[in-house]
C-alpha cells in the first residue's frame, strides 16, 4: 500500500515555530541560570575577599598593637623607680637588659622631672657622658609623656631607609621622671610586607594624619608621602577608631572599591591600631580580585552558547520528529479528501499521532470500502436496469405480437364480412369475430393485472373464510371444461379455513388449474389440501407433460412458455407470471415438483385461521347474466369519437336509450328537454377540454340535484388515477371494458339504485 512519502527538510511556518519556541525556552532559562549564578557567586566571592582582606588587615593591626603594648609594658617597667646619680650604675644594668630584651629600642633616655637628661644608653653608639645635662623639658616627648602619660612620636627615617619612632613614657609619680626610647620601626614594615594579598595585592599603614607609615614599596613611604587624598583613607580617619558598642564590626563591613595610589581601582579594607590611631589598610587590585568571578563569567558565557548551539540543535532534531507526522497526516489527509482512498499515512512515532495517522487509515480503508460497495451495487443496479429493460423490450414485442394476431384475423374476418351474404356464413364468422377480440381481450386483462401489480396498485384485502368458499367455484368453472376433454377432474372438500384475500386466491387457484386443465392430454386434475403445522397447502395435481428442472423458474417469467407443449394449448405466458406476483403480494409461498412425462404438482402455502361460526361474505352473485339496463336512460361521455359509438351501438343493443356526448355541456344539451334525471352515467376519465370524468359526473348530478349512479372507465392504468377514482368514490373500468364486466357493472349499479329507490 502506498505511504505518503516524507519530505526530507521540511520548512514549513509550523517547523519554525518549534524550533523557534525550543530555542527561546531552553536560552531563557539558561541565560536566567547563568546570569543569576554570576551575581550570586559574584555577591560572594565579594563577600569572601573581604573577609579575608579584614581577617589579614585585623592580624596585622593587633600584632602591630601588640609590638606597641609590649614596648609600652617594658618601658613602663623601667619607669617604677626613682633614678639618682648614685643608682647609675642599676639603671644602665636595667637599660641593657631592656635594649637585649626589646630588639626595636635603639636609644634610651632617662629624663628627670625638669626634664634634663640623666642617663642614656645607645645601643649602637656610645651616650655622650658628663658636661651639662641635655635639656629636653621643651621637647614634645617630654611635655606631652608629663601630659598624658605616653607619647608616640612621628615616624622618622634615619640611615636612609629605616623608619624610626619615640615613644616617651612618664613614671608614676614626678620624680620618677621619664624614659625615652627611639624604636625602630623595622617590625612593623615587616608585618606589612609578610602580607600577602592575592599576587598584586598590598597592605599599608598609616598615621592619624594619613601619612604613609609602612608600604612595601619602601619609596613612597620615604617620600613621606600622605594618603589622606585617597577617599578610602579620608574615610577611615573620619571613623573614630574606637566604635560604639553596637556599630557595625570592621569585617562585617563591606569591602570599599576606590583608587589605590597609583590611580588603580581597587577593593579595600582597613583596620584600626587601637593605642595609635593608625591604620592598616589591605587593598587588591579590583581586576584580580574578580578575575575568578571574570573567569566563571566566561565559562558561563561560554556554557550558554554551548548550549545555545545544543537547543538549536535539539530544537530541529525535536521539531523535525513533531513536524514531520503531523506534515504527513496533513498530506495524506488532504489527499484522501481529494478521492485518493489507497493513500494510508506511515507514522511511525509510537504515539497519539500514531493514533490519529491510524484513525485516518481506517476511515479511507472503510470509505474505500464502502466505495467500492457502492460502485458494486451501482453496477448490479445498472445490469438489473438492463435486464428489466431488455424484459420490458422482449415483453412489448411478445406482447404486439400475441396482439397483432387476432388483430389480423379480425381485420381479415370484417373483409370476409363484407362480402358473405349467407346468413350461416356470416354467423359463422361473427363467432371467429368474437373468438378474435375474447383472445385481445384476456391478454389486455392479463397485461392490465401484471401492470397493476408491478405499480402496486392493488392492495391485499386480508379476511378470514373457509377453503371450501374457495374449491367451490373451482369445482363449477373447470369441471365441465374438464369433462369435454375427457379429464378427471376432482377438487377434495376441505373444512379449514385461511387467512388470505379471497379474490385474489381465487385468481391464483384459476389460473393453477386453467393451467393444468389445459396441459393435461391424458388423464386427470385433482384440487386437493393439506395441513401442515399453521399452514394449509392447496395443492394441484396433474398428469400433465411434466415441467423440466431448468425450466421450473422460467415459467414463472412474463410471456415464457415451453417450446414442446402442443401449439394450440398454448396460453398468453402470463398466467404463472401473475400467480407469482400474487403469491408474492399476499405472501404465500408457491411450490412446484414436477416429473416430465409424468405431471407436476403446484402448491400454495397459505395460513390458516380458526374456523368461527361467522362465515365470510360469499362472493357477490353473478349479476351479468341479468339485463337491469333496458329502457334505462344511460349518459355516455367521451371524447374519443370510436370508443363513443362503440358504447352507444352496445347500450342500444341492450335496449338502453342512450345520450352519447363528447362532454358534459354537449350532454346536457342533448338532455335539455328531458324531465326526468337519466339513470346512469358512463364517463371516459381525461376528456380532451381539461375536464376529468369524475368532474363530468358531478356537472349532470348537480344539473338534476340528484345523486346519479355512475362509474368511470379510462385506457389510463396509472395508480394515481386509481387512486383519485377510489376517493371520489366512483368504479372505474379499464378498457378495453369486456361486455360481460360492463353489464355486470351496470347490473350491480342499477340494482343497487332499484334498492335504494325501493327503501324510499
Ligand atoms: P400459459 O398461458 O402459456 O399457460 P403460464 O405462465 O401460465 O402461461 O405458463 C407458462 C408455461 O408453463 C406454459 O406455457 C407451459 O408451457 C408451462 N406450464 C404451466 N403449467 C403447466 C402444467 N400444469 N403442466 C405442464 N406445463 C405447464
Amino acid at each position: 500500500m502506498p505511504g505518503v512519502a516524507i519530505a526530507p527538510a521540511p520548512r514549513g511556518r509550523l517547523f519554525r515555530k518549534y524550533v523557534a519556541l525550543f530555542v527561546a525556552v531552553v536560552c531563557t532559562a539558561l541565560a536566567a541560570k547563568e546570569l543569576l549564578d554570576g551575581w550570586f557567586s559574584f555577591q560572594e566571592q565579594k563577600a569572601l575577599l573581604g573577609r579575608i582582606q579584614h581577617e589579614q588587615a585585623r592580624a596585622a593591626a593587633m600584632r602591630i598593637g601588640q609590638f606597641v603594648k609590649e614596648l609600652q609594658g617594658q618601658l613602663g617597667w623601667a619607669t617604677q623607680f626613682p633614678w639618682s646619680a648614685n643608682s647609675a650604675d642599676d639603671w644602665q644594668f636595667d637599660a641593657e637588659r631592656l635594649l637585649r630584651q626589646v630588639e626595636a629600642i635603639t636609644e634610651l633616655r632617662q629624663l628627670d622631672a625638669e626634664g634634663r637628661e640623666q642617663f642614656c644608653n645607645f645601643r649602637f653608639s656610645v651616650c655622650p657622658r658628663g658636661g651639662t645635662p641635655t635639656d629636653f623639658s621643651h621637647d614634645p616627648a617630654f611635655t606631652e609623656a608629663v601630659a598624658h602619660g605616653v607619647y608616640f612620636g612621628p615616624v622618622r627615617f634615619e640611615r636612609g631607609s629605616e623608619p624610626f619612632m619615640v615613644v616617651a613614657m612618664r613614671g608614676r609619680r614626678r620624680e620618677h621622671g621619664v624614659i625615652v626610647a627611639q624604636v625602630n620601626l623595622k617590625f612593623i614594615w615587616d608585618v606589612v610586607t609578610d602580607i600577602k594579598v592575592g599576587i598584586a595585592g598590598r597592605a599599608f599603614v598609616v598615621d592619624p594624619h594619613g601619612r604613609l607609615i609602612a608600604h612595601p614599596e619602601i619609596d613612597l613611604v620615604l617620600r613621606n608621602t600622605d594618603m589622606s587624598h585617597l577617599a578610602q583613607v579620608r574615610a577611615a580617619l573620619e571613623e573614630p577608631s574606637q566604635k560604639p558598642p553596637g556599630a557595625l564590626a570592621d569585617e562585617d563591613a563591606e569591602p570599599q572599591v576606590a583608587l589605590d595610589i597609583k590611580g588603580q581601582r581597587v577593593l579595600s579594607v582597613h583596620a584600626p591600631v587601637v593605642p595609635l590611631g593608625w591604620r592598616v589598610f589591605v587593598e587588591l587590585p579590583l581586576n584580580e580580585a574578580y578575575a575568578s568571578i571574570y573567569q566563571s563569567l566566561l565559562r558561563s558565557g561560554v556554557i550558554f552558547f554551548a548550549a545555545l548551539a545544543l537547543a538549536a540543535f535539539a530544537g530541529l532534531y525535536l521539531a523535525r520528529r513533531m513536524v514531520i507526522p503531523i506534515r504527513a497526516l496533513r498530506d495524506g489527509a488532504a489527499r484522501i479528501g481529494q478521492g485518493d482512498l489507497t493513500q494510508r499515512i506511515a507514522i511511525e512515532t509510537g504515539d497519539e499521532l500514531q493514533e490519529l495517522g491510524n484513525q485516518f487509515n481506517s476511515m479511507a480503508g472503510l470509505l474505500q470500502e464502502s466505495r467500492a460497495t457502492l460502485e458494486s451495487k451501482v453496477r448490479e443496479r445498472t445490469h438489473q436496469l438492463e435486464l428489466a429493460n431488455s424484459a420490458k423490450s422482449r415483453f412489448l414485442a411478445v406482447a404486439s405480437h400475441d396482439l397483432r394476431q387476432p388483430l389480423h384475423a379480425l381485420g381479415l374476418f370484417v373483409a370476409q364480412l363484407r362480402t358473405t351474404t349467407t346468413a350461416a356464413e356470416r354467423h359463422r364468422i361473427v363467432e371467429r369475430i368474437d373468438t378474435a377480440v375474447a383472445m385481445m381481450n384476456e391478454l389486455f386483462k392479463a397485461l392490465l393485472d401484471i401492470s397493476r401489480l408491478d405499480a402496486g396498485a392493488l392492495t391485499a384485502n386480508i379476511t378470514e373464510f373457509p377453503v371450501a368458499k374457495l374449491l367451490e367455484p373451482v369445482q363449477t368453472t373447470f369441471a365441465g371444461t374438464a369433462k369435454e376433454a375427457g379429464l378427471d377432474f376432482r377438487v377434495i372438500p376441505n373444512d379449514a379455513w385461511v387467512r388470505s384475500d379471497f379474490v385474489l386466491l381465487e385468481q391464483i387457484l384459476f389460473n393453477l388449474v386453467s393451467n393444468a386443465v389445459r396441459y393435461v392430454a391424458r388423464g386427470g386434475v385433482l384440487v386437493g389440501c393439506r395441513k401442515r403445522g399453521q399452514d394449509l397447502r392447496i395443492e394441484i395435481w396433474d398428469t400433465g407433460p411434466g415441467i423440466p428442472d431448468d425450466q421450473r423458474q422460467k415459467i414463472f417469467g412474463e410471456f415464457y412458455r415451453l417450446d414442446d407443449h402442443q401449439r394450440d394449448r398454448r396460453g398468453l405466458g402470463l398466467g404463472l407470471a401473475i400467480v407469482d406476483r400474487l403469491c408474492r403480494l399476499l405472501h404465500h409461498s408457491i411450490e412446484l415438483s414436477s416429473e416430465v412425462g409424468r405431471g407436476s404438482r403446484f402448491s400454495i402455502i397459505v395460513p390458516m385461521a380458526v374456523a368461527t361460526a361467522k362465515a365470510a361474505a360469499p362472493p357477490a352473485p353473478a349479476v351479468g347474466a341479468l339485463n337491469l339496463a333496458a329502457k334505462k336512460l344511460i349518459v355516455v361521455i367521451d371524447d374519443d369519437a370510436l370508443a363513443l359509438d362503440a358504447m352507444d351501438g352496445l347500450l342500444r343493443s341492450w335496449g338502453c336509450r342512450v345520450v352519447a356526448a363528447r362532454s358534459a355541456a354537449e350532454a346536457l344539451i342533448d338532455l335539455a328537454d328531458t324531465e326526468c334525471p337519466p339513470d346512469l352515467v358512463i364517463s371516459d376519465f381525461l376528456l380532451s377540454d381539461q375536464c376529468t370524468g369524475i368532474q363530468a359526473i358531478e356537472q349532470v348530478r348537480a344539473a338534476f340535484g340528484v345523486p346519479i349512479p355512475a362509474f368511470l372507465v379510462s385506457g389510463d392504468i396509472s395508480p394515481v388515477l386509481q387512486q383519485e377514482a377510489q376517493h371520489s368514490g366512483y368504479h372505474l373500468l379499464h378498457k378495453p371494458v369486456d361486455p360481460m364486466q360492463l353489464r355486470t357493472m351496470l347490473n350491480r349499479l342499477l340494482k343497487k339504485k332499484g334498492l335504494v329507490g325501493a327503501s324510499r
